[in-house]
């Protein structure tokens, strides 16, 4: 008997709508690649937006929930299947569609809260995250509780109908920028880690205040954030009272992938022809730099090996697995693959890559980027403590 394939004709149909739909309503300008972060959509109440281009792109998107295309329609989303999924970024690929916004609320808390928020509190806060109406930052780190987390010591006291909030985080990413935080607080002082709740903070609260910190790229993405006796509804408390730290940890398994992706994220043009251009070719057509083209030639093997492991762990979590302990090795892998990356981008361009000001160089965008890698392998937890998850949990070693 022959097998007889099987066609989705109804998927046909959908990617010629959706194609359609995107050449209609995708703006020219929308159209070009990411140069810098100033091209990136964040959304939220404070978010500047670079054009009117930029700001139609988003909404035409939000209200059709292709923010968030796989997240249910009542809370926001596309309810798109897994391959109609794969279909619209196809599509918006080969259109060359920038991604219409980018934020923790999609790749971190919504997330959690599909999983773990209550049915009011997924469908008050996901659509506007779907919608990019609310930008949210993250608050788990703290002075004294960054790879030991749990050693955080904010404090809610429990009221009847509310917490009051008091202590500090830090190296909250853009807390200056964000409308609402999803915070780790201590609600009991004699257990650990059940001793922890998830709770959502309005930024504009009584009590709320940030700080910039800069780094050595000359940006300040992040701030010390300090609570001082704020009021926060008990309705904004995230499942148990107590039992954040599981909710905690489901998150940063989303915010370690998020981070790995950036393995993947390539540089304006592949890394061996950017090279061949700035510095030349052999008699063979070859990169003249010998030294140069056995590093580029052993990181693009690297980069093509990491693409198919992502692509692998996707088609994981599309199946309806959790990656679990696998997001900490591919957030290890990433992360330093992207360090690597930048390193070369720095070797290749020589002086002129140094260059801190200017049109030329735009900014420094080149530098200033390699210095921002330095800080992959220590956000969403050090490249130290994810071998450590690795060991433990992958590969069975025995804990210290
Ligand atoms: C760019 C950037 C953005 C960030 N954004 C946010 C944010 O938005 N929100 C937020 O809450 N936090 C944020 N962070 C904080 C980040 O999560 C912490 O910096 C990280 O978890 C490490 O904590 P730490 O800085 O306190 O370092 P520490 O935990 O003090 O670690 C110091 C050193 O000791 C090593 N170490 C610690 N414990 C172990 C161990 N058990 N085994 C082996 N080595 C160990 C570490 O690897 C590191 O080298 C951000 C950090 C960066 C760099």
């Amino acid at each position: 008997m022959s097998a007889v394939a099987t066609h989705d004709t109804s998927l046909d149909a959908f990617r010629a709508d959706t194609r359609a739909w995107l050449e209609a309503h995708c703006p020219a300008e929308m159209r070009q690649p990411v140069r810098n972060e100033a091209d990136v959509c964040w959304g939220g109440k404070r978010f500047r937006f670079q054009s009117d281009a930029q700001r139609a792109w988003m909404e035409r998107m939000g209200e059709r929930g292709w923010t968030v295309p796989t997240w249910p329609r009542e809370y926001g989303g596309g309810g798109l299947t897994h391959p109609q999924a794969a279909i619209l970024r196809e599509e918006m690929a080969a259109l060359k569609c920038r991604p219409p916004l980018q934020s923790f609320g999609i790749w971190m808390l919504g997330p959690a809260l599909l999983k773990y928020g209550s049915e009011a509190q997924k469908r008050h806060v996901l659509p506007q995250i779907a919608r990019g109406e609310i930008r949210w930052c993250q608050g788990y780190s703290e002075p004294n509780a960054g790879s030991d987390l749990a050693s955080l010591a904010t404090r809610a006291e429990v009221h009847d109908d509310h917490f009051v909030v008091t202590g500090q985080k830090i190296w909250t990413s853009y807390a200056d920028e964000a409308d609402w935080i999803f915070c780790l607080v201590r609600t009991d002082n004699a257990k650990k880690h059940t001793g922890i709740s998830f709770v959502l903070i309005d930024m504009t609260s009584p009590g709320v205040s940030t700080k910039p910190i800069k780094l050595i790229s000359g940006k300040s993405p992040f701030c010390e954030t300090f609570f001082d006796h704020v009021k926060v509804p008990r309705a904004n408390l995230v499942g148990e009272l107590n039992a954040g730290w599981t909710i905690a940890k489901y998150l940063l398994t989303h915010e370690r992938e998020m981070i790995g992706a950036i393995g993947e994220r390539a540089t304006p043009k592949p890394l061996g022809r950017h090279a061949a251009e700035k510095l030349g070719r052999d008699e063979s057509g070859r990169l003249s730099d010998g030294v140069l083209r056995a590093e580029i030639a052993r990181f693009e093997v690297d980069e093509a090996a990491f693409r198919a492991w992502m692509r692998m762990a996707s088609e994981q979590a599309r199946a309806g697995e959790a990656i679990g302990a696998l997001s900490s090795a591919l957030k290890y892998y990433g992360a330093e693959l992207n360090k690597r990356r930048w390193e070369l981008m720095v070797a290749v361009g020589g002086a002129d890559a140094l260059e801190w000001e200017g049109e030329r160089s735009q900014d420094g965008a080149a530098v200033r980027t390699w210095l921002r890698t330095k800080a992959n392998s220590i956000e969403g937890g050090t490249s130290e403590v994810q071998l450590n998850v690795v060991a433990k949990r992958i590969l069975g070693l025995p804990g210290a």
